[in-house]
């Protein structure tokens, strides 16, 4: 880290977190450490701290970590007791930073550190979310690229409001943003997901996915279905869970018109009583994803601006009114 960011911040600074989830990743750790140096010089007004969240890693991870806490005061970090995930590990990250906005950066490189000042420019313009979109994945498996793919494209339709396509968790994130995210109370939270259904001003800064600098991806296959598992739970959507509703009503409709005719008459009754279980399944569809709701506990809406007045008077008027 460069010596600079040491000398006191003006009261006008602000601090940008960067966070960085890590699990068994010393085969990388210490070329990130440097690209992360180089790229993260503090500029007028705006000064980083980078937080290492070591997801309890079995190799040397933690020593290299705290080597690099010894050599810089901008670097802190947190030790997870035993492997707990990639989201659990973001989110840990985001609960011990301090910034006014925060970045969620990948160990290995394939999110490029430099682009980190254009999205602090951008959130310097009023944006709250700023996302690195994907436009192409180098050295990734067919198969990783194509469920990629399909995952967003999935999810989207399965998802009560809009989601970033091809976005990862490579992202800036205002301190209200961060707030409101660390102070959902979901179990498993898929973390992009959430900063969707928050629907902040978000832009989004273009970038090629580089291969991963060393070692191996720590995303293993059931990991990756861990992960698409708490997607759609955190998408919230209904609609799986309505599909017996629809086979039911339209069983129930096809059995009605064909007991009209002779030759559809005996085939009617099996259809109808397949119809009415299946309305019976959607019934209790309804019920498990109100469930869902409460359990969730997300609040009804959120605010993304305020406006008080600013005419004398008003303030004390309103009280009055109250009174
Ligand atoms: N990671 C983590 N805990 C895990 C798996 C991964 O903290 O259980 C970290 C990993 O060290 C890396 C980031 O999450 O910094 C993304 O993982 P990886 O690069 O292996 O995933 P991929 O890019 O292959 O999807
Ligand atoms: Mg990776």
């Amino acid at each position: 880290m460069p010596a600079s960011q040491t000398s006191p911040p003006s009261p006008t600074t602000q601090l940008i977190s960067v966070v960085l989830p890590c699990y068994n990743e010393e085969a990388v750790l210490g070329r990130t450490h440097d690209r992360i140096a180089r790229a993260l010089r503090p500029v007028e007004g705006v000064r980083y701290e980078v937080i290492y969240v070591d997801d309890g890693s079995a190799d040397a991870t933690w020593n290299l970590i705290r080597t690099f806490t010894r050599e810089s005061p901008m670097v802190r970090a947190v030790r997870f007791s035993r492997n707990f995930g990639h989201q659990a590990a973001c989110l840990g990250g985001l609960k011990e930073a301090r910034g006014d906005a925060v970045v969620l950066l990948d160990a290995d490189l394939q999110d490029p550190p430099e682009i980190i000042p254009e999205m602090v420019a951008r959130w310097r313009q009023g944006w709250r979310v700023v996302s690195a979109r994907r436009t192409a994945r180098h050295g990734e498996s067919v198969f990783k690229n194509l469920s990629a793919f399909a995952f967003y494209r999935i999810l989207d339709r399965l998802s009560d409001h809009p989601v970033a396509f091809d976005t990862g968790d490579f992202r800036l994130l205002d301190r209200e943003v961060v707030d409101l995210l660390t102070g959902l109370t979901d179990r498993e939270l898929f973390l992009r997901g959430a900063v969707s259904w928050a629907g902040f001003p978000e832009t989004a800064i273009e970038y090629q996915r580089e291969p991963r600098a060393a070692g191996a991806s720590k995303y293993t296959l059931p990991k990756m279905l861990a992960l698409s598992r708490s997607a759609f739970l955190t998408g919230g959507s209904a609609l799986p869970l309505r599909i017996p509703l629809g086979t039911g009503t339209a069983a129930l409709a096809a059995a009605f018109v064909m007991a009209l005719t002779r030759r559809g008459r005996p085939k009617a009754l099996p259809l109808a009583l397949f119809g009415a279980q299946s309305l019976a399944v959607g019934v209790v569809g309804e019920y498990l994803h109100a469930v869902l709701r409460q359990g969730q506990g997300r609040p009804s809406y959120v605010i993304s601006e305020r406006i008080r007045s600013t005419i004398p008077g008003a303030v004390l008027a309103s009280v009055e009114e109250v009174a």
